[in-house]
């Protein structure tokens, strides 16, 4: 049994397209070929960073991404864009997406605003339950993400797990949990055999 089969039939049940992916070459080439003369919207990721995603769909799309352009300015065009690429920082093979965010960019515009969006998963995202998927967001991704951007939290000085912390620099202001493809919005999930992102 492949790594992703049971997740593959419950995203499917769940009314998304799902495609995997023996690496994460193969998914970012996939689209690159997907996704020509758009407007195509970035939500902070390591995945779509080490896909190397803004600079190929970049030759041929119109690409708004905060982290390598003006990043108030590139947050708000980035809500509105053709296409929106994001990861997550956990998922369910029972089928769950959760994302967790700070500013609420990334999660607002996985939820409203596009023609279609796109998650790029890596093996090392799943999760057996929506308890354990939702835990790995908030005790291995968002600790993990604090100390990628040296905030003076808890979990990134130990690194071991979330505090649930009152920081002024806490950067885990809203979770978002998708049951499914949000109405009027096509979405698509590429799962990648590889570990990617955080
Ligand atoms: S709530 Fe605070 S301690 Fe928990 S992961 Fe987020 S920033 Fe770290």
């Amino acid at each position: 049994m492949g790594t992703f089969d049971t997740v593959r039939k419950n995203l499917e049940d769940r009314g998304y397209t799902v495609r995997v992916f023996a690496t994460g070459a193969e998914a970012a080439a996939y689209l690159d070929g997907a996704i020509d003369g758009r407007t195509v919207g970035f939500g902070g990721s390591v995945t779509l960073e080490q896909l190397g995603l803004y600079d190929a769909l970049g030759k041929h799309n119109t690409v708004v991404w905060h982290w390598r352009q003006e990043a108030a300015a590139a947050r708000r065009e980035a809500m509105f864009t053709d296409v929106y690429l994001s990861s997550a920082n956990g998922l369910a093979e029972t089928g769950e997406i959760v994302n967790i965010d700070g500013i609420g960019n990334r999660v607002a515009a996985t939820l409203f605003g596009h023609e279609k969006v796109y998650f790029v998963v890596g093996r090392n995202k799943l999760a057996p339950t929506y308890e354990e998927a939702l835990g790995r967001a908030r005790n291995v991704a968002s600790p993990q993400n604090a100390r990628r951007l040296g905030k003076k939290t808890p979990c990134a000085v130990r690194g071991d797990r979330c505090y649930d912390c009152r920081s002024p620099e806490r950067i885990c202001r809203g979770l978002v949990t998708l049951w499914g493809p949000m109405l009027g919005m096509e979405t698509e999930i590429l799962l990648v055999d590889e570990d990617l992102g955080l």
